[in-house]
């Protein structure tokens, strides 16, 4: 399908019959050398295909049991799962909301050492998130701050899903959940006696003693030497 808007041209090509990659590719200079921008909803796995700024390259998964849109999915995907109506997924790709992430702007968590204020326990509690794209109020420089990580459903999706690997790496780790008053946003838990631990004033009081750690958010410590791949993600719902 080819869309021509007055300033710009872009084709979405869907491929469901197998291409290679190489195939792919040259169609896309192709493409660019006549000034339109390609986009591929791919009907198979390209498990070669690394994400790449220049070949947006996506998969179409077929309408199963009645569903009547196909949806899209990133051929390579980070973070959380983000599955999406084919319909509003063209809208995403055509107004700027389909983005490429570079390797080294992987979202992580962000940790600090203290000691809970009422058991003495030393403990690690959550500051916030980085590298949090598409989220300019909440998120200012890329950085949600942990009381605020219930607001942003994506980023508390992926929090959930690295808990249980985070708690076997850190059992000291203090937990998020809502304050109990609205205002607080979401407190660190100690994992001890439970009590209310809050990010903001750590954050306030310039982190621990320690300086902070970093967190995949596949719960795994980050480690600079094992980047992890370059992705397409999209914002908002
Ligand atoms: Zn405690």
């Amino acid at each position: 399908m080819l869309v021509e808007a007055p300033r710009w041209r872009a084709a979405i090509e869907v491929q469901l019959s197998r291409l290679t990659l190489d195939a792919i590719a040259d169609r896309q200079a192709r493409y660019a050398s006549a000034g339109i921008r390609g986009a591929w909803l791919i009907g198979y796995g390209v498990p070669e295909y690394e994400a790449d700024p220049a070949l947006p390259l996506f998969r179409l998964l077929p309408c199963g049991d009645g569903r009547r849109v196909p949806a899209v999915v990133p051929a390579v995907s980070r973070m959380v799962d983000g599955r999406l109506g084919l319909d509003r997924f063209t809208t995403k790709l055509l107004t700027g909301e389909v983005r490429f992430m570079p390797a080294a702007a992987e979202p992580h968590l962000v940790t600090v050492a203290t000691v809970c204020w009422r058991c003495q326990r030393d403990i690690a509690v959550p500051l916030g998130f980085g590298n949090i794209g598409g989220h300019p109020v909440l998120a200012p420089g890329g950085f949600l701050a942990a009381q605020d990580v219930g607001k942003v459903p994506e980023v508390l999706a992926a929090y959930r899903t690295a808990l249980p690997t985070l708690l076997l790496r850190r059992p000291d780790l203090a937990v998020l959940r809502p304050g109990r008053r609205e205002t607080q946003g979401w407190m660190g838990h100690c994992p001890e006696c439970d009590s209310a631990i809050s990010p903001y004033r750590l954050h306030r009081a310039g982190g621990g003693p320690s300086g902070p750690t970093l967190w995949r958010m596949d719960g795994e410590p980050w480690a600079h030497d094992s980047a992890p791949q370059a992705a397409w993600a999209w914002i908002g719902p």
